[in-house]
């Protein structure tokens, strides 16, 4: 037990065990193409959420005006 711990993270994207330090530029993730593949999922998720947003001008009523 003399050993000084290192603090270790899982990479996000595949449960790696990272070295928290660094030695590690890509911390949590182990390498820059799991935090590519991260960003990606990331902007894909906000990419989808952002099409299935309705058009709510219709669904506000004080938005709706009579002709
Ligand atoms: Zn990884």
């Amino acid at each position: 037990m003399s050993e000084t711990p290192v603090r270790q993270v899982k990479c996000p994207t595949c449960a790696t065990l990272v070295a928290w330090g660094p030695q590690s530029p890509h911390r949590p993730f182990c390498s820059e193409r799991c935090r590519l593949i991260d960003l990606g999922a990331w902007a894909k998720d906000e990419y989808r959420i952002a099409g299935e947003q309705p058009l709510d001008e219709d669904a506000d009523p004080l938005l709706r005006r009579n002709p």
